[in-house]
């Protein structure tokens, strides 16, 4: 009788540990997920003239490619 309560005690601190990973682990990826949403797409920028892909959250319009100096509209 207490071998079995015991066994059950184990398979339910188990089973908690596992939920308890399993959700600091959708933590984490949900949070990866937003730092990564946190860089807009309206921020990258592709040069249509030297093919330079990079981030400017300064402008909105128009942006200046970093790289070779011309002006690019999105
Ligand atoms: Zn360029």
């Amino acid at each position: 009788m207490i071998n079995i309560d015991f066994s059950y005690a184990i398979t339910i601190y188990i089973f908690l540990f596992v939920n308890i990973l399993l959700v600091a682990w959708l933590f984490t990826k949900k949070r990866q997920k937003d730092k990564d949403l946190s860089l807009d797409p309206r921020f990258i920028w592709f040069c249509s003239v030297c093919t330079y892909t990079y981030i400017n959250t300064k402008e909105d319009a128009i942006s200046t490619c970093p790289r070779c100096g011309s002006y690019n509209k999105k």
